[in-house]
C-alpha cells in the first residue's frame, strides 16, 4: 500500500510510519512541526520508500502520488500543547480533517481518523463503550480539542455516508511510550522527568482520578487492524488495566530506584474524573488486545526517558 500519515512526525504517528515501513508500504508523513520533531522520523528517513512534506494540514494539500491509505493522526494532544494551541487545534480538527478526507476522496483510499477517549470528556458512564455520547464542556478550555474531535468523527461519517468512503474512526485512549516529547506536559513524561532528576512528581488534585495507558505497539497493532476492516463506526482501542494517578507516581517511583516525594497542584478545569476503555468491540471485530503489561511498558519508556534527561 500508498499510506499518508498527518502528524508523522509526532508520537504515535512516527509509530505508524515504521510499523508501515517495516510491513513493506510506501509511507508518505505530512506534518507542520507544531508539536512534532524531525528526529522522530531518525529510525527510517533514509528509506527510499519513506517521504517527508512539511505541511499544514488545515491548508489544503495535493498530492499526485496514488495513495490507499490516509490516516488522519495531525493534532496538538496533550493538554498542556492544546492549551495553549485552541485555534491551531480546532482548525486541524476540523479544516484539517475534511482536507485529510479530501485526499483519501481524490486518490479512492481508505480513511482512518485518530479520535480520542475525550469525546467522552468527564465521564458519567464507566466504563467507556462506543455507545455513550459522553459528557463535554463545549465552553470550557478542553472543549477545544474535544469538539475538534467530535465534529472530525462527524464529518468523516459524513464522508462516509455522502461520498461513500471507507472510513475508520479509532478512539485512542491514553497512549504512551519512546518518542513522546519530554516537555509536552502530560503525566507520564513529567512523572518521569521530575522522577529521574529526583524532583517531588507533581500529582494534580488529591491524585484520586484514573486512567488507563495503553503501550504504543499495542496502540499501532490495533490501528493496522482497523485500517483494513469495513467497519466504519467508532472503535475503542486501549488498555482497561486502570489506575489511579496517586498509584501511578508511585509505580514511577519505584521504577525509578530512588526514594522519591509527591507533591499535590490544583487539578486542571474539567479534568476527567475516570477513563477507562471497554474494548469488546475492539476484541470481537479485530481479534485484538494489548499485550504489553504497564510494568514492561514502563520499563521501555523509562530506559528512553533516561537516555534524555541530563542531572
Ligand atoms: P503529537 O503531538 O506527538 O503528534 C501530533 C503531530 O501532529 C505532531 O507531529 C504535530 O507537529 C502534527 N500537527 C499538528 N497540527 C498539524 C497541522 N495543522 N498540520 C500538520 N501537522 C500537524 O501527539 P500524539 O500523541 O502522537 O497524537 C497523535 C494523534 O493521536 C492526535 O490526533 C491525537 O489527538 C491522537 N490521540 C493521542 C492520544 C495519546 O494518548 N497520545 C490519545 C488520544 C488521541
Ligand atoms: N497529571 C498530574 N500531574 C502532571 C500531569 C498530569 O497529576 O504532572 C494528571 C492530570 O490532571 C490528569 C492525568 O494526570 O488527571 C492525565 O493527564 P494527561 O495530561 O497525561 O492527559 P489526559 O488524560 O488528562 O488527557
Amino acid at each position: 500500500m500508498r499510506v499518508l500519515i498527518t502528524g508523522g512526525a509526532g508520537f504515535i504517528g512516527s509509530h505508524l510510519c515504521e510499523r508501515f515501513l517495516a510491513d513493506g508500504h510506501t509511507v508518505v508523513a505530512v506534518d507542520n512541526l507544531l508539536t512534532g520533531r524531525l528526529e522522530n522520523l531518525d529510525p527510517f528517513r533514509a528509506d527510499p520508500r519513506f517521504r517527508f512534506v512539511g505541511h499544514d494540514i488545515s491548508a489544503l494539500l495535493k498530492v499526485k502520488e496514488p495513495l490507499d491509505a490516509v490516516l488522519h493522526f495531525a493534532s496538538p494532544a496533550s493538554p498542556v500543547d492544546y492549551l495553549e494551541l485552541p485555534i491551531q487545534t480546532l482548525k486541524v480538527g476540523s479544516l484539517g480533517t475534511h482536507n485529510a478526507l479530501g485526499i483519501a476522496k481524490a486518490h479512492g483510499a481508505r480513511f482512518l481518523l485518530a479520535s480520542t477517549s475525550e469525546v467522552y470528556g468527564d465521564p458519567l458512564e464507566h466504563p467507556q463503550t462506543e455507545a455513550y455520547w459522553g459528557n463535554v464542556n463545549p465552553v470550557g478550555v478542553r472543549g477545544v480539542y474535544d469538539e475538534a474531535k467530535r465534529f472530525a468523527e462527524s464529518m468523516t461519517m459524513a464522508y462516509h455516508r455522502v461520498h461513500g468512503l471507507n472510513t475508520h474512526i479509532v478512539r485512542i485512549f491514553n497512549t504512551y511510550g519512546p518518542r513522546m516529547r519530554l516537555k509536552d506536559g502530560r503525566v507520564l513524561p513529567n512523572f518521569m522527568d521530575q522522577a529521574l532528576r529526583g524532583e517531588p512528581l507533581t500529582v494534580y488534585g488529591d491524585g484520586s482520578q484514573t486512567r488507563s495507558f495503553c503501550y504504543v505497539t499495542d496502540l499501532v497493532e490495533g490501528i493496522v487492524r482497523l485500517l483494513m476492516t469495513d467497519e466504519h463506526d467508532p472503535v475503542n482501542v486501549g488498555n482497561p488495566a486502570e489506575i489511579t494517578i496517586r498509584q501511578f507516581a508511585e509505580e514511577i517511583l519505584a521504577l525509578c530506584g530512588r526514594p522519591g516525594t509527591v507533591e499535590y497542584r490544583p487539578l486542571p478545569q474539567d479534568d476527567p474524573k475516570v477513563r477507562q476503555p471497554d474494548i469488546t468491540r475492539a476484541r470481537r471485530l479485530l481479534g485484538w488486545e494489548p499485550k504489553v503489561d504497564r510494568g514492561e511498558g514502563l520499563r521501555r519508556t523509562m530506559e528512553y526517558f533516561r537516555g534524555l534527561v541530563r542531572v
